[in-house]
């Protein structure tokens, strides 16, 4: 008798969290609660430049990010935040603002109205709202403010700007214990601590607890992981997610890609951010390109068609497949502001585009749409395969071109308006 079982597929636990929205007009990005794990991403212009700052979060939304998050540190960048939102909305962009704060949120708030107005949401940091008996107060100030514009908050604390005058009380307390712990587990503590009980005190003015969300940023990999395991496990708050100050290229996209990997796959995390750190000249849509890739690469969202390719070998002499791969990529990914309302579904498309025999027609097999390109000794020509089916061979110097238009017009047949089924 066959008592074997089949292998179950590998799932994301899901974490019991409250719901909350962000909202900007008729706009409602759920938080939390079973809603999609959501991308975060920020600006990194001078928010007292409103048109640059409107153009480059028209570009994160465009991107993908599902909110934006602006700093909001002077009187004039408080000042421009409404005539930010107001470009925005000229230019038909609904994504939520969030306004980051630290040191004088309490003031800028208090004294730019328009501004605690136009922002759906804000970032307070408990560990510089300020010292001694003005903590509690000035933070007091930001939730009143809050709640008096119905704006949910994040209580985000970061290691780097950590409560200095909780982590000295923890570490003396820490010193009485007979065997004192390492200063790690304490400064975890710290963290924790700092985000739940100011979260509590949100709660004790009146902040519903649907309102807040937590956030525990570290910039170590298995320091994040270990803080986040605990602070899911005190609290049912929606959890904003990210390796802070995570580093440049490769080791940021690697490093963050680790962190959250873990973390998601135990259902933690409602929103996600990729602090990278944009090498000169590149885009800072990059972070949420990466964002998007780590949920997508998860199974936990679909934001754009996926390019299967082989690494290539010794067995593929000719760059065609790199490029065509990257051509492919680009091009998918170019169309998908037009294409997600044009072609709905378009996203969870599968394009194989494979260097030879060996795997190509396999590989090409599995997806909705692959091509096998001719590996070295191979004759010059590339099966195209559509659902699984061989369905033509492109040859000479426009497979590319070709190649490009065959997806195009699969697209069209598949997710267009009306579609019917692909021709043999
Ligand atoms: S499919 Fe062919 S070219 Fe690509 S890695 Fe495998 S053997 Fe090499």
């Amino acid at each position: 008798m066959d008592t074997a079982a089949p292998i179950a597929l590998a799932r994301p636990v899901q974490r019991t969290s409250l719901q909350s929205s962000v909202v900007w007009g008729s706009r409602v990005v759920t938080v939390g609660g079973g809603a999609p794990v959501r991308v975060q991403s920020m600006t990194n212009t001078d928010t007292a430049d409103a048109i640059g700052t409107a153009i480059q979060v028209k570009e994160l939304a465009l991107a993908g990010s599902e909110m934006v998050r602006i700093t909001v540190n002077t009187p004039e960048a408080a000042q421009a935040v409404p005539y930010v939102r107001e470009q925005l909305d000229r230019m038909g962009v609904d994504v939520p603002l969030i306004g980051d704060f630290h040191y004088n949120g309490h003031r800028l708030l208090a004294d730019f109205p328009d501004c605690a107005k136009a922002l759906s949401k804000y970032r307070i940091n408990p560990g510089n709202v300020g010292k001694g008996d003005k903590k509690d107060r000035q933070f007091g100030q930001m939730i009143e403010v809050a709640m008096q514009w119905n704006k949910p908050v994040r209580i985000g604390v970061n290691w780097g700007s950590l409560d200095q005058e909780l982590l000295a009380a923890m570490m003396d307390e820490n010193s009485k214990r007979a065997v004192p712990w390492d200063a790690k587990p304490v400064m975890y503590e710290a963290l924790i601590t700092s985000a739940i009980s100011s979260a509590q005190l949100a709660q004790e003015l009146g902040m519903p607890p649907e309102q807040i969300m937590l956030s525990c940023k570290v910039s170590g990999v298995q320091d994040l992981i270990a803080v986040y395991r605990e602070l899911a496990r005190r609290c049912t708050y929606p959890l904003h997610l990210g390796l802070t100050e995570a580093g440049m290229g490769t080791k940021g996209t690697v490093a963050s890609s680790a962190a959250l990997a873990v973390l998601l796959q135990e259902g933690i995390g409602d929103t996600i951010r990729v602090s990278l750190t944009p090498a000169p000249g590149e885009a800072r849509t990059q972070e949420v390109v990466i964002a998007s890739e780590i949920l997508q690469a998860l199974g936990l969202r679909t934001f754009v068609p996926s390019v299967t390719a082989c690494p290539g070998c010794g067995r593929t002499t000719s760059t065609t497949f790199q490029e065509l791969t990257k051509q492919i990529d680009d091009f998918l990914r170019a169309q998908m502001p037009v294409w997600r309302n044009r072609y709905p579904g378009v996203e969870n498309l599968k394009v194989a585009v494979m260097g030879c025999i060996v795997n190509g027609p396999g590989e090409s097999k599995h997806a909705d749409i692959g091509i096998s390109l001719p590996g070295t000794g191979e004759a010059p020509a590339a099966p195209v395969f559509i659902d699984g089916e061989k369905r033509m061979t492109l040859r000479g110097e426009t497979i590319a071109v070709d190649f490009q238009a065959v997806v195009e017009n699969y697209i069209q047949q598949r997710f267009g308006q009306g579609a019917v089924s692909i021709p043999g």
